[in-house]
C-alpha cells in the first residue's frame, strides 16, 4: 500500500493515470464551494516539504518496479499540489525516471503569481490549471480563497505562465449554476481566458456533491450554451461518469468492495477512505460510475453526504 501514489485511475481527461499526493489531505488555497474531497482543513499559502522528496521517490521507485507502465502521471490529489516546496525536485525525479510517460499537474494555479513555483512545474507535459471566476466577488463565492489572495494576482501569474511555458496548458472552468455563469461572470471569463491564451479549455461541473448542500451541476444544455457564447475554438465540455468505465484501468474489484461496505452501512467518503485504504480521488471515480448507473445515491445528513444504496 502506498501513501502517497495512488491508482491509476480512470480519469477523464487524461486516461489511466498514476496520481501523486504532494500535501496531506485538504491542505490547499482554496476552500472550493463544489470540491470533492470535502472542507480544506488547512488553507494556506506557505509552501513546505509537506510530504517528503525522498518518501516519494522510494514509492515511485517500488511502483515502477513492479506495476504496468500508466499513460499519464499526475500530480493531484486532495489538496493543491504546488503547495510543496519540493515539487520540482520531484517532477525532475519522475521524469529522469518514467520512459517517456507524459507528466500532468492538476493545480488550482493560484501559486503561480510566484516565479519558484512556474520555475518548479515548467518541466511538465500538460499543466491543468482552474479558473472558475474572473471577479473578486465570484471568486469568494466559488473558491472561498485565502484571504491574502486576489483573483487579479491568479489570472496575472497564469499569463505569465503562458509567457514562459513551453508545454500544453488545459485551463478548467467549473461552472455553479447561478454563482459563475451570469452573463457578466461569464463575459469577465472569458476575457481573463484570452488573455491566457491555454492550449484547452474544458467545462465540468459537479459530479459528486460539494461541500455547499445547495449547489447543482449544471446541465448539458447550460454547458452548451456556454460554449455557444464564448464561441472559443478550443472549448469543450468534459466527458461525463459513465464514460468512464470504457478506461482500461476500470477495477470491478474496487467497484465491489465499494458496494460491499456501503451495503452494510450507508459511508461518508472519508469513511470509505479509511475502510478501503484508497486515496479519495480514486475512491471518487468510481461512487461517480456507481451514482450515474443507478447502483448508489447520495443522501446528506449531519455528518456530510452518505453513499448507500
Ligand atoms: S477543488 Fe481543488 S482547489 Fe478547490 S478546494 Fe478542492 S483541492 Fe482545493
Amino acid at each position: 500500500m502506498y501513501r502517497y501514489l495512488f491508482g491509476p485511475v480512470p480519469s477523464r481527461r487524461l486516461g489511466i493515470s498514476l496520481g501523486i499526493d504532494l500535501v496531506p489531505m485538504k491542505t490547499c488555497t482554496l476552500n472550493c464551494i463544489y470540491c470533492e474531497c470535502g472542507k480544506t482543513t488547512d488553507l494556506s499559502l506557505t509552501r513546505r516539504e509537506y510530504v517528503l522528496f525522498e518518501a516519494v521517490k522510494a514509492e515511485f521507485i517500488h511502483y515502477r518496479a513492479n506495476n504496468p507502465k500508466p499513460d499519464y502521471i499526475t500530480f493531484s490529489g486532495s489538496g493543491e499540489p504546488t503547495l510543496n516546496s519540493r515539487i520540482g525536485d520531484v517532477l525532475h525525479f519522475i521524469k529522469s525516471r518514467s520512459e517517456k510517460i507524459p507528466v500532468a499537474v492538476l493545480t488550482n494555479g493560484t501559486l503561480l503569481f510566484d516565479q519558484q513555483v512556474r520555475n518548479d512545474i515548467k518541466t511538465a507535459d500538460v499543466v491543468m490549471p482552474s479558473l472558475d471566476a474572473a471577479t473578486s466577488t465570484a471568486f469568494k463565492k466559488v473558491n472561498l480563497p485565502h484571504p491574502r489572495l486576489g483573483i487579479e494576482s491568479v489570472i496575472d501569474g497564469l499569463c505569465r505562465f503562458r509567457r514562459q511555458y513551453r508545454g500544453q496548458i488545459w485551463l478548467e472552468v467549473f461552472i455553479i449554476p447561478g454563482l459563475n455563469d451570469i452573463p457578466m461572470e461569464l463575459q469577465a471569463l472569458k476575457t481573463a481566458i484570452e488573455k491566457i491564451a491555454p492550449d484547452r479549455i474544458q467545462l465540468n461541473t459537479l459530479d459528486r456533491p460539494g461541500t455547499v448542500a445547495s449547489i447543482r451541476a449544471a446541465t448539458p444544455e447550460e454547458l452548451k450554451n456556454i460554449l455557444a457564447l464564448w464561441n472559443l475554438p478550443n472549448a469543450e465540455i468534459i466527458a461525463k461518469a459513465p464514460e468512464r468505465k470504457k478506461v482500461l484501468s476500470f477495477r470491478k474489484d474496487i467497484e465491489s468492495a465499494i458496494l460491499e461496505t456501503i451495503v452494510r452501512r450507508p459511508c461518508t467518503l472519508a469513511d470509505l477512505k479509511n475502510i478501503l485504504g484508497l486515496h479519495v480521488n480514486e475512491i471518487n471515480k468510481y461512487l461517480d460510475v456507481l451514482e450515474a448507473d443507478g447502483k448508489i445515491r447520495v443522501v446528506k445528513q449531519q455528518r456530510g453526504f452518505f453513499y448507500q444504496l
